[in-house]
């Protein structure tokens, strides 16, 4: 899928041509993507995930899946599944290299057995708050546990017995015998094993002990023999742990190296920010087309191109910085440019009375499915007496620089004639416009004046009886701020919500080929966005999702950068 060299290089490219050179690790490419099924996939994911399956295909390498599964209550079988179904979407494979870091618990149990025969290992029956009290701080050394120096056959008997099952929640910990005066917290003798009476996703109640996250994860990426550790900047501080847990065992070691998170301006990337919304019923669940989750922006109608793309661009920094969310909507705006057909769909229909063209009668016209890609072909759209246009396209008092239709004003219908504005039909109570009479000249037709008479606008349209009812929902960014992370003091998340991040119109009208659109399906409505056919929607009650508006905020930023 991906050629080799096709991507401009970084400094994890950089690392990898280097050991290739030098032949270290065989010349051999193995990468991991490792979630934690304690959630759904985010845009964030997505950037680690075509690292490291890019990166694999790039250097005719391999991308293991691993589910970093050593946390028994957060994670969920639905959350296994999900993660699979995205990383397939996103459209990559890990063929049958499939694991779970739970496949290696007894493994793991046996590495730390022989830290204990080391001397390098500790049961520690300090509480988790004692524990931290003897930690210190940044800025003072911690002090020994006093555990720290218990003989290595009480220790093997005592971590047996945790694995027994003989202990309570808490009671006792295994810790790795490092220094308890580092520099680095993370090498203050660090707990690697507790205790946690719960019932595991794929283990059942076998264990009662679980490693912790930096143990398993070194270890895990041993056993599978990767050769690029690759991981967000926050195990910068966590890399020495994982080298000095290797290197004590003498096994297989492999690199991690960090690079920046992605961050997204007017939304969170952090699973435990969005199961936050999820629960609290802010959003409609994980697939909400506002959330940032994989699932979410499908459903929304981004493809997985745009969603590559995009993670091309950004590429990979040492440096955490915060990428505008208008360059994620630039990039499925470029991919369905492409690939989207045209249709004419009326948001918020406004009657139009042709007087002058006879009852009765249909035309079917010749519009253009995608003026991007002749390929495409063209269609017919039936064109009668009575039309809907969009509401806002009309003013009975137009200022300066509108061009659209007015009283007394010639405009054109796309893909059929010129109209006339001739009369206007108000609501005798409220005042409001509900009909427009308009006559027609027929010499238009296609869209031409043969005697060369300009019109500054073209609408879109669609003929009454042949509409389908539609319903639409409009999409905003999540957020009000540009930064939520960022709360302020005595705010929370939630008070940054946007209030107007969906917006839901019921009586929209579409043109009679939409019918029977299936879920998933992309369009151009015209002058309006791109959007995609949701799955609420069924046969006669269509229901579509605006992916992204046609108005480029991207081009105006980069322009304003300049
Ligand atoms: P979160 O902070 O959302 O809970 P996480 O790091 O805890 O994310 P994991 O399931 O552990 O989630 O992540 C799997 C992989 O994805 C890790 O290698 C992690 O570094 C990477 N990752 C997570 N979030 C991002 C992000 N925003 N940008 C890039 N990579 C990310
Ligand atoms: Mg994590």
């Amino acid at each position: 899928m991906i050629e080799a060299g096709s991507k401009p290089s970084d400094f994890i490219r950089e690392i990898i041509k280097e050991d290739l050179a030098n032949n270290k690790y065989g010349a051999r490419v193995h990468t991991r993507f490792p979630p934690e099924p304690n959630g759904y996939l985010h845009i964030g994911h997505a950037k680690s995930i075509c690292l490291n399956f890019g990166i694999a295909a790039e250097f005719g390498g391999l991308c293991n899946l691993r589910f970093d599964d050593t946390n028994p209550t957060r994670e969920e079988i639905e959350y296994v599944e999900s993660i699979k179904e995205d990383v397939r979407w996103l459209g990559f494979d890990w063929g049958d290299r499939l694991y779970y870091a739970s496949d290696y618990f007894e493994q793991l149990y046996q590495y730390a057995v022989q830290l204990i025969k080391k001397g390098k290992a500790y049961v520690c029956d300090l509480s988790p708050q004692e524990i931290r009290e003897y930690r210190g701080t940044l800025t003072e050394p911690g002090s020994d546990s006093p555990y720290r120096n218990r003989s290595v056959e009480e220790n093997l008997d005592l971590f047996e017995r945790m694995r027994a099952g003989e202990f309570e929640d808490g009671s006792r910990t295994l810790r790795a015998k490092i220094d308890m005066t580092s520099g680095n917290i993370n090498m203050r003798d660090p707990v690697i094993y507790r205790i946690l009476h719960a019932t595991h996703h794929r283990t059942g109640d076998k264990w009662c002990i679980y490693p912790m996250y930096d143990f398993a994860h070194c270890f895990s990426d041993s056993i599978e023999k990767i050769t690029h550790s690759i991981c967000t900047l926050e195990f910068e501080d966590h890399r020495p742990l994982y080298d000095w847990f290797l290197n004590e065992l003498g096994i297989y070691h492999p690199q991690q190296i960090e690079f920046a998170r992605l961050n997204l301006s007017h939304t969170v990337l952090s699973k435990r920010k969005l199961i936050e919304l999820v629960e609290a019923g802010y959003i409609n669940g994980w697939d909400d087309p506002r959330m940032p989750t994989i699932a979410g922006l499908r459903r929304r109608g981004y493809t997985p191109e745009s969603i590559r793309n995009f993670c091309d661009r950004i590429g990979v920094a040492k440096r955490d910085s915060i990428v505008d969310i208008a360059l994620l909507e630039y990039y499925i705006r470029e991919d369905l440019n492409k690939q989207a057909p045209r249709v004419m769909a009326v948001l918020r229909p406004l009657r139009v009375v042709i007087d002058n063209y006879p009852e009765g009668i249909v035309e079917d016209l010749e519009a253009i499915n995608n003026p991007e890609d002749p390929g495409m072909g063209t269609r017919k759209v039936p064109f009668s007496r009575v039309l809907y246009i969009e509401r806002e396209d009309f003013r009975e008092d137009p200022p300066k620089q509108f061009y659209r239709l007015a009283p007394g004003r010639e405009v054109r219908l796309r893909y059929a004639y010129f109209i006339k504005c001739v009369g206007v039909i108000k609501d005798a109570q409220t005042g409001e416009v509900v009909e427009l009479h308009c006559t027609y000249d027929p010499e238009t037709r296609g869209g031409d004046s043969p005697d060369g008479r300009k019109v500054k606008a073209t609408l879109h349209w669609v003929s009454a009886t042949h509409a389908l009812e539609a319903e639409v929902r409009l999409y905003d960014h999540l957020f009000i701020k540009s930064d939520p992370n960022n709360t302020e003091a005595g705010r929370f998340l939630k008070d940054y919500l946007n209030p107007n991040s969906l917006e839901i119109l019921k009586s929209c009208c579409v043109e009679p080929g939409l019918s029977g659109a299936t879920q998933g399906t992309r369009y151009q409505f015209e002058r309006q966005g791109y959007f995609c056919v949701d799955p609420d929607s069924s046969e006669g009650s269509l229901v579509f999702n605006r992916t992204v508006t046609l108005r480029d905020t991207w081009a105006k930023i980069e322009k304003a950068q300049k």
